[in-house]
């Protein structure tokens, strides 16, 4: 038998079960790992996802043909038996795996092994091939301990709000923002969420994931400000939003924020160092306990890893694919410092080049 998933030109395809996984162009059947953009697009004409997700994909996407399955439960399609393994990424993250004929193939989507409050951890799935994502594959990407950096924001939230000024988080607005919010104190001050923020914390509410009170910025006084935390996307940064909140302090919490380069181009007082992918640790005992001799490398350190892994003994190769990285756009990526990641020099162009902070 071939190889039971190949790239195609609309995405991901598993060949006898006649379905795409994450396809990047419309197509009749998607399996969605989960609902980031690059992952979850508009145009198919089925949508298959983790029954915790389907709500996600709804008010991201708007109507479509969805279907959620609990995590676990297992549906037959052209022969093949799909089910739906927690992937510890967001809220509804999904691994896909795919049986046919005896043989086991495992979909990663993304993933992190560390515990998040905010969705299902990360479950290992024995399988024979394992696809992978690479988005923090290179060695030099290890986190701290959550704990570790959500007492640090708290610390510098405390800090601010006692000297009376203004604390601002930067952070993606779907998954990020709402495992931050689950860790913050709110015995220090308000928490004020930005409006493309606030939709998805109610998404997580009505799921059952616990969150404390948020409040928009038209519900605070302006007094209150001066103490509050501020959780806003990225692409607020800059914007005239951000006048009301006067002297403020701002940080960005990504994967990306490890690298100074990142936090430079950013512009921000701190940088907290939190991700909802896998670091390199947490890649390579993700990929050991599937126990999988076939692995196949997605975005990110694609040749890196690839080559690891095969000094290793495992059989490793590479699939193309138009994944992108919500934490790549919300940080600016270090175009230069990871001189050894291919796919950000091809994207940063010449300007950034250089400049190296690894
Ligand atoms: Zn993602
Ligand atoms: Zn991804």
């Amino acid at each position: 038998m071939g190889d039971m998933v190949v790239v195609r030109r609309e995405g991901l395809y598993c060949v006898p079960g006649g379905f795409y996984i994450d396809p990047w162009r419309p197509v009749d059947r998607a399996v969605i790992t989960h609902a980031h953009g690059d992952h979850a697009r508009y145009g198919h004409g089925h949508y298959l996802s983790a029954a915790p997700g389907v709500n996600v994909l709804k008010s991201r996407l708007g109507e479509i043909n969805v279907q959620g399955v609990e995590y676990g439960e297992t549906v037959v399609h052209n022969g093949v038996t799909i089910s739906l393994h927690p992937a510890g990424h967001v809220l509804g993250s999904a691994q896909v795996r795919m049986e046919c004929g005896g043989e086991v193939w495992v979909a990663s989507g993304d993933y992190k092994v560390e515990p998040d409050k905010t969705c299902a951890p990360f479950e290992p799935v024995r399988c024979d091939t394992f696809i992978t994502e690479s988005t923090f594959g290179l060695p030099i990407y290890r986190w701290d301990p959550e704990q570790q950096v959500i007492d640090e924001m708290n610390a510098w939230w405390r800090r601010n709000a006692e000297e009376g000024r203004c604390s601002v988080v930067f952070a993606y607005a779907f998954g990020k923002a709402q495992r931050i919010l689950s860790r913050l104190d709110p015995t220090i001050a308000p928490i004020v969420c930005h409006g493309a923020v606030e939709p998805l914390n109610r998404v997580y509410r009505a799921g059952g994931v616990e969150l404390p009170d948020t409040v928009m910025v038209s519900e605070i006084e302006k007094a209150a400000l001066r103490r509050a935390i501020v959780i806003a996307p990225p692409s607020a940064s800059g914007s005239p939003w951000m006048k009301r909140f006067g002297d403020y302090s701002d940080s960005f919490a990504s994967g990306w924020m490890l690298l100074r380069g990142a936090r430079r181009r950013r512009g921000v007082d701190r940088g907290f160092v939190l991700s909802d992918h896998a670091d390199w640790p947490g890649l390579m005992s993700a990929i050991k306990a599937t126990e999988a001799q076939k692995i196949i490398v997605t975005h990110g350190s694609i040749p890196t890893m690839v080559r690891w892994l095969c000094q290793n003994g495992l059989d490793a190769k590479g699939f193309d694919t138009e994944y992108g990285d919500e934490e790549e756009d919300e940080a600016l990526p270090p175009a230069g410092a990871a001189a050894s990641k291919e796919t950000h020099q091809e994207k940063g162009g010449g300007t950034a080049a250089g400049e190296s902070d690894a």
